[in-house]
C-alpha cells in the first residue's frame, strides 16, 4: 500500500435546477437545489468527490454542512492519509456534532481516492458486491397528477416497476384517488408503495391508513412525525401492511430502539441521514439482526452520493427493497457526473471501475457553484 496524502480540500456550493416539483408530507422542493460539492487532492494524482446533499426540513441545512466541510473538517483532511477512512470519520464526528451529510460527503470522497489508487470499485471495498444491479424506485411525487401519471407511464414503458406514491399533503380523500388512478393505469406489476414523510395527524392514522391498505400497497413509509415512537409501534401492529420508518432512523441509538420494540418491519438506510456508507451498513446491520429489511433511500442528490449509495447496497445483503437514486437522471436538469448515471431496464446498475466508478465533469461542477471554499 503506497502512503498518500491529501494536499488539498475544495468545497464549492452548487445551485442546480430541477426539471420536476416534488410536493411532500414535510414540504416542496422546486426550482432549484443546493448541495455541497467535496473535493479532495492528493500528492498521488488521485482525486476524490464527495455529494453533501442536505435538506433544512429532514436532515440539515446547506449552510450548515458546506461550513462543516469547510471550518471543521478541512483540518482533518490536510495532510491525512485517506486510507485511514475509520479513523478519520472518527475524528469527524468527534470535531463536530450532526451534520450527517458532510460526513457522507467526507467518505464517500475517501473511498473514492482508496479505491482508484488500488484499482477495486467502492463495493468491493466494504466487503464485495452481493448484487449487481438494483432495482429502481420512481417517487409519484409532483402535485399536477396528470402529469405526474404521464410520468409514471414512461418510467413503466423504461422497465420501471416500483413507485413510491408521496401522500400527507392535500388530505386523505385526495391521496385516496391519486392511488385508485394508480391502480386503475398502471399493469399489475407496477409496484405502489406509500410514503406519507410524516405528514399523517397522528390520532387519525390507523383509521385513515386501513383504508389504504386497500389499494395493496407493498409498504407505508413514515406515517406520522419520527419522534411519536408509541404511535408507530402501535400502527406497525395493528395494520397487515408493512410499515417502513424513515424520519425515525437516523443513528445506531435509533434503529436499536426500532429493532428491540419491533417498532417498524422495515428501515430505509439513506447516507445522509446516517453520515455515509459505513453508518448506513451499521444501521442495516443491527435491522438485520431483527429480521427488519431495509430500503435504499435518497436525499436531493447528484450521481456523485447516489453512486455511494449504490455501491453500499451491492455490499449489503439486507439492504434489499430496492433504490430510489432517480433524481440525478429525472429530476436535475444536469447531473455533475461526465456519463450518465448507470440505469438500465429499470435497474441501477453497480459500477465495476475503481472507486466510485464514474468520472464527475468538473467543468459542470464549477458552472454550477455559487460559492467554491479553497
Ligand atoms: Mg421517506
Amino acid at each position: 500500500m503506497n502512503k498518500i496524502k491529501i494536499t488539498a480540500v475544495t468545497v464549492y456550493v452548487t445551485e442546480i435546477p430541477v426539471r420536476l416539483m416534488r410536493r411532500h408530507g414535510s414540504g416542496d422542493v422546486a426550482g432549484t437545489v443546493k448541495n455541497a460539492i467535496l473535493r479532495l487532492d492528493t500528492d498521488a494524482g488521485v482525486t476524490g468527490w464527495g455529494d453533501a446533499a442536505p435538506w433544512a426540513v429532514f436532515t440539515g441545512t446547506i449552510e450548515a454542512n458546506a461550513a462543516a466541510l469547510d471550518v471543521y473538517l478541512r483540518p482533518l483532511l490536510i495532510g491525512a492519509d485517506p486510507h485511514r477512512i475509520e479513523a478519520l470519520m472518527a475524528a469527524a464526528d468527534h470535531a463536530v456534532v450532526g451534520h450527517p451529510e458532510a460526513k457522507a460527503a467526507m467518505e464517500m470522497a475517501l473511498f473514492d481516492i482508496v479505491g482508484q489508487a488500488c484499482g477495486l470499485p467502492v463495493a468491493e471495498l466494504l466487503g464485495g458486491r452481493c448484487r449487481d444491479d438494483i432495482p429502481l424506485s420512481f417517487s409519484v411525487a409532483d402535485p399536477d397528477v396528470d402529469r405526474d401519471m404521464d410520468m409514471v407511464q414512461r418510467l413503466y414503458g423504461e422497465g420501471l416497476r416500483l413507485f413510491k406514491m408521496k401522500t400527507g399533503f392535500a388530505g386523505h380523500a385526495a391521496d385516496l384517488k391519486r392511488m385508485e388512478r394508480f391502480r386503475k393505469e398502471l399493469p399489475a406489476d407496477a409496484e405502489l408503495r406509500i410514503d406519507y414523510n410524516q405528514g399523517m395527524d397522528t390520532h387519525e392514522a390507523i383509521r385513515q391508513l386501513r383504508d389504504v391498505e386497500a389499494f395493496r400497497p407493498t409498504f407505508i413509509e413514515q406515517p406520522v412525525p419520527g419522534h411519536h415512537r408509541a404511535a408507530l409501534a402501535e400502527i406497525t401492529r395493528t395494520l397487515d401492511t408493512p410499515v417502513l420508518a424513515d424520519e425515525s432512523v437516523f443513528t445506531t441509538s435509533d434503529a436499536l430502539l426500532v429493532a428491540a420494540s419491533r417498532m417498524a418491519d422495515l428501515v430505509s438506510i439513506k447516507i445522509m441521514k446516517h453520515g455515509g456508507m459505513m453508518a448506513g451498513r451499521k444501521v442495516a446491520a443491527i435491522c438485520e439482526a431483527a429480521g427488519i429489511a431495509c430500503y435504499g433511500g435518497d436525499m436531493f442528490e447528484t450521481g456523485i452520493a447516489h453512486l455511494a449509495g449504490t455501491h453500499m447496497i451491492a455490499a449489503t445483503p439486507n439492504i434489499s427493497l430496492g433504490c430510489e437514486f432517480y433524481q440525478a437522471k429525472y429530476f436535475l436538469e444536469r447531473d455533475l457526473l461526465a456519463e450518465a448515471f448507470p440505469i438500465a431496464n429499470g435497474r441501477v446498475v453497480v459500477p465495476r471501475t475503481p472507486g466510485l466508478g464514474v468520472r464527475v465533469d468538473e467543468d459542470r461542477v464549477r458552472h454550477y457553484a455559487i460559492a467554491t471554499r479553497t
